[in-house]
């Protein structure tokens, strides 16, 4: 394992440091690929310069085919909260490997996996396996939809929850506005199903549900919002989406696919639950369950997972749903997340989260760190942040400039302002230690680059 001593950046040569075979590859990508990536936020569009090309990762660290290493903060966006090819997953992906790849029949692991789902969070009662977040919360909305014979879903404004069609109408705030597609390709009538809200805003919920309550098959929210960075439900919001939910007929799908599993044993419902109305009728996850395969799910009150067919008239499938391989990482991922575990990335992330804070004080940039559980992020603004508006208010040149000051001393943070940072439990105080090394540098250029903000 090679690494080179970075370049420490200065802020009016934005980004000197050389980066030759992941530029090579780039180049190549962008002749096959839209935009040189298959998923856009690994472009870097959002702080300029090129995305670096991983050759191997291994516990907290990540290599660059340019042999250099980086502290990685990303950890795949969540799911190796073990740190890189933990050797117990290894191990448990070595050994199902070898035993054949896909059967296209039901296989043990599978049974397994959801046990070990069920067990963990109490009022998901039976799961379905699917292969990525966007197909569980795909498949919680249609099963909803086929549930309550209704068609209208309530989102929230910055929640993200996979690029499925109606799900993509994040815009727009104020009372029941109706969604508008944020993507090209949406159908106005796929998007004009989706009323989209301000979160955390209780009064706008009531507000939707006395004028079209009659309409909505479902909630879905974020149980804790990490996609518009960490904002977590405001004291009592859950209860209350559980309280409009049942008062008009309507399900409340609570999207775990980050928060599964790394804000707790059983989730951000484990730090939050139970209500005094009751749980979600539906819980979609995935990132950590597949422990970095595609693996994901959906699930919760049997009487609603028995509209799914083959026992009732829903209809959802997959070809490699509950792939034997993927199924053996996630079972050994979430089998390996002991309490040890959770303590680990308490202190990590707590570490991590009062170096960045103390150094951006120190540097005079304005800042708000929030979390949920042990998952954070780092607004660059002076006020909490209660919704996607407040989110949008925050000086991304800052955050441009910290992440580059950061990627070139050794760091990488997701490439977004919008985003989660992400530890491991395998963060060990070498790489903790990296990261608090390059903070100084980084405020320092945050400080150069704030801009004024609306706030
Ligand atoms: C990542 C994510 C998804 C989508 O999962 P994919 O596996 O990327 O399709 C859905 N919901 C939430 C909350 C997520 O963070």
């Amino acid at each position: 394992m090679t690494s080179t001593a970075p370049t420490v950046t200065s802020a009016t040569t934005p980004y000197p440091y050389a980066a030759p075979f992941s530029e090579a590859l780039f180049d190549r990508a962008l002749e096959v690929t839209p935009g040189g990536v298959n998923s856009p936020v690994r472009a870097f569009r959002a702080v300029g310069g090129t995305p670096r090309f991983m050759a191997s990762a291994r516990g907290p660290w990540l290599v660059d085919v340019d042999g250099r290493r980086y502290v990685d903060l990303i950890c795949s966006w969540g799911p190796m909260i073990l740190g890189h090819a933990h050797p117990d997953v290894v191990a448990a992906v070595q050994d199902a490997a070898t035993r054949g790849f896909s059967f296209g029949t039901p296989s043990e692991n599978e049974v397994a996996l959801a046990e070990e789902i069920v067990s963990r969070v109490a009022p998901v009662e039976q799961v379905r396996l699917v292969n990525s977040g966007t197909e569980a919360t795909m498949t919680a909305i249609r099963l909803a939809r086929g549930y309550t014979g209704r068609s209208v879903i309530v989102k929230f404004a910055g929640c993200y929850h996979g690029h499925v069609d109606s799900l993509l109408a994040a815009a727009g705030s104020g009372v029941a506005t109706f969604g508008l597609p944020d993507s090209a390709g949406v159908p106005a009538s796929s998007a004009a199903e989706t009323i989209v809200l301000p979160y955390n805003d209780i009064g706008a919920l009531e507000a939707a549900f006395a004028e079209r309550g009659g309409e909505i098959a479902a909630v879905i929210t974020e149980a804790a919002a990490g996609n518009m960075g960490v904002v977590p439900p405001g004291p009592g919001f859950t209860e209350a989406l559980r309280r409009v939910t049942s008062a008009h007929g309507a399900l409340l799908v609570s999207d775990e696919v980050m928060t599964g599993f790394r804000c707790s044993p059983s989730g951000y419902y484990g730090l939050e639950g139970p209500y005094a109305g009751g749980p979600p009728d539906l819980f979609t996850f995935g990132k950590v369950m597949g422990g970095g395969f595609p693996a994901a799910a959906f699930g919760g009150r049997a009487y609603v997972m028995a509209m799914l067919s083959p026992v009732g008239p829903v209809y959802q499938a997959g070809t490699l749903s509950g792939n034997p391989v993927a199924t053996a990482a996630g079972l050994a991922t979430l089998r390996g997340c002991t309490s040890e575990v959770y303590d680990r990335l308490d202190v990590v992330s707590r570490t991590i989260a009062d170096a960045a804070s103390s150094q951006l004080t120190a540097a005079g940039v304005p800042h708000v760190v929030q979390w949920a559980g042990s998952m954070f992020s780092v607004f660059f603004r002076d006020a909490p942040v209660r919704n996607y508006d407040d989110a949008r208010a925050q000086s991304t040149q800052a955050f441009t400039a910290f992440f580059h000051s950061m990627l070139s001393q050794g760091v990488h943070l997701p490439p977004s302002a919008f985003e989660a940072w992400f530890v491991s439990a395998a963060h060990d105080d070498e790489a903790v230690d990296s990261v608090i090394r390059a903070l100084p540098d980084a405020a320092r250029a945050a400080a150069r680059e704030f801009d004024t903000i609306a706030s």
